[in-house]
C-alpha cells in the first residue's frame, strides 16, 4: 500500500472538502505526501499548507490543468508547482475566464430541456465561483431528482449529446505543459483511462498519438494508479509508462465522502515495472 496519494480536489475546486479538512482527512488515513491538485486553481495550497504541517505531512503544490487536445479534453496534472510563478497564475487565470460563459450555456441547454434554475443552484454548490463547472451542476441536478448521485449524473447530462453539455476550449497541450515546467513543476497526464471519444474509451493509437505529443513536449509521468482506473487498468497503462519512457503516478481523484470511486490514500502499490514519480523529486534530494 503507498502512503503517497498524488491527486485530489477542495472547495476551491470541486471537492466537497475544505483544504483544512481534506489534509486532516489524509493523515487520517495514513497519507504521508499529498498533492493538492484543484482544478485549474492554486488558492488552497497555502491553507493545506499549513493543515500539513500540523499533521507531520508533506504537501506537493499541484495543479489538475483542463486542456483540450483535438477534440478531447484531457487534464494534466502538475507537481511541485510553483504557486508564485506569474506565467502558471496568468494561464490558469485565462481558462477560469471561460468558465462562467460555459456555465451559462450550459444553464441554457438545461432551460432547453425543462429544467429551469440550474444556474444559481451550481452556483449554490462553488465555494469559489472562479471554477464553476460540471461537478457543481451535477450536485444540484442530483438535488432535483434527475439522478440518483453525481457518478449518475454523467449518463443522462453534461457529457455530449445530453442537455447540459457546452462544447469548450479550454488551454492547449503545449500551453499546459509549458506553464508546469516552467514554473518548475512536473506534467503528469491524468487518469488516461476515462478518456473517451464520444461515448467510447479514446483509441489506443489515440491514446498512443496523445502519449507521444505529451512527451515530446516534455510531460514526464503518468497516472498509473487512480481511482478512476480498474486494477487491469493499472496493469495496462504501467506498460504504456514504459513504452514512452514515462515516470508513474498513483492518486485517488477524491473529491468528497460518497462521492468518489475512492477515497484518499490507502492506493494499491505501483505495477513493479513503474518507475515512481516520486523519483523525480526525491532523487535529487540526496
Ligand atoms: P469540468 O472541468 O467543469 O468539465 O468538470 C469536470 C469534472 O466533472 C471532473 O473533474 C469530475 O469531477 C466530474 N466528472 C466528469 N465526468 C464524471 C463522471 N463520469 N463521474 C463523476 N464525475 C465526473
Ligand atoms: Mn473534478
Ligand atoms: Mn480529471
Ligand atoms: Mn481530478
Amino acid at each position: 500500500m503507498l502512503d503517497y496519494d498524488l491527486h485530489c480536489h477542495s472547495t476551491v475546486s470541486d471537492g466537497l472538502l475544505s483544504p483544512t479538512d481534506l489534509v486532516a482527512r489524509a493523515a487520517e488515513r495514513g497519507v504521508k505526501i499529498l498533492a493538492l491538485t484543484d482544478h485549474d486553481d492554486l488558492g488552497g495550497l497555502t491553507e493545506a499548507a499549513q493543515a500539513a504541517a500540523r499533521h507531520e505531512m508533506q504537501l506537493i503544490n499541484g495543479v489538475e490543468i483542463s486542456v483540450s487536445w483535438r477534440s478531447h479534453t484531457v487534464h494534466i496534472v502538475g507537481l511541485h508547482i510553483n504557486p508564485a510563478d506569474a506565467a502558471l497564475q496568468a494561464g490558469l487565470q485565462s481558462i477560469r475566464a471561460g468558465r462562467g460563459t460555459r456555465a451559462e450555456l450550459m444553464a441554457d441547454s438545461l432551460a432547453r430541456a425543462g429544467i429551469g434554475g440550474a444556474l444559481e443552484g451550481a452556483y449554490r454548490y462553488a465555494t469559489n465561483p472562479g471554477i464553476i463547472g460540471r461537478t457543481h451542476f451535477a450536485r444540484f441536478l442530483v438535488e432535483r431528482g434527475h439522478a440518483k448521485d453525481v457518478r449518475s449524473v454523467f449518463k443522462n447530462y453534461l457529457v455530449k449529446g445530453k442537455p447540459g453539455y457546452v462544447a469548450h476550449q479550454w488551454a492547449t497541450l503545449a500551453d499546459a505543459i509549458q506553464w508546469i515546467q516552467g514554473s518548475g513543476g512536473i506534467a503528469v497526464l491524468a487518469h488516461p483511462g476515462r478518456y473517451t471519444a464520444g461515448r467510447k474509451p479514446m483509441g489506443r493509437t489515440t491514446l498512443r498519438e496523445l502519449l507521444a505529443e505529451f512527451a515530446e513536449l516534455g510531460g514526464r509521468g503518468i497516472e498509473v494508479v487512480s481511482g478512476s482506473h480498474t486494477p487491469p487498468q493499472y496493469a495496462e497503462f504501467a506498460r504504456y509508462a514504459t513504452e514512452f519512457g514515462l515516470l508513474s503516478s498513483c492518486g485517488s481523484d477524491f473529491h468528497g465522502p460518497g462521492e468518489s470511486y475512492r477515497d484518499l490514500g490507502r492506493l494499491p502499490d505501483l505495477p513493479l515495472e513503474c518507475k515512481p514519480i516520486w523519483q523525480a523529486w526525491e532523487t535529487t534530494q540526496h
